[in-house]
């Protein structure tokens, strides 16, 4: 990985470790190239691999940016279904993104684990509910004292 050129501004890219990653920066715009598998390795920073499942190209579509290794069109998406826009060779060469872009990379997968951890425990307070419900479950009292004509106490 050699002579690697910004794909903005054509300036040759440097290779810098980057959150324990070797990746090819641009002194100028400050992007950088992350190599087909160092996207999960940046990823992984921010989640495990349960979490990092799942497609991370939507909306794909042709970019203006060419892919410094093959000169191909890139093909811009966006990540994970945000609206941060990721740019990638097809020919699995690699990932450019602009600079900022991996910190925006992490805070999504940071929120993505919030999210699925959320998930979680609704399904577990959704479990507990089925295998308490019916009669003498607090949380069906509750309810009932809620939307069912008051606490009934007393006379
Ligand atoms: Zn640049
Ligand atoms: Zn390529």
């Amino acid at each position: 990985m050699n002579e690697l050129k910004c794909p903005r501004d054509g300036r040759q890219l440097e290779t810098v470790k980057d959150h324990g990653i070797e990746v090819e920066r641009c002194g100028t715009c400050k992007g950088a190239w992350y190599e087909d598998e160092e996207l999960g390795m940046l990823e992984a920073h921010a989640a495990d691999e349960d979490s990092r499942r799942g497609m991370i190209d939507y909306a794909k579509r042709e970019s203006e940016l060419l892919c410094p290794v093959c000169s191909k069109p890139m093909r811009a998406f966006n990540y994970r279904a945000s609206s941060l826009d990721l740019d990638a060779c097809t020919e699995a060469h690699g990932f450019w993104l602009d600079g900022g872009e991996d910190q925006r990379v992490m805070h999504l997968m940071r929120e993505r684990v919030a999210d699925l951890q959320r998930a979680g425990s609704a399904q577990d307070a959704w479990n507990d509910l089925k295998r308490g419900g019916g009669k003498g479950s607090g949380l069906v009292d509750k309810f009932k004292g809620m939307f069912g004509g008051g606490p009934r106490r007393g006379a």
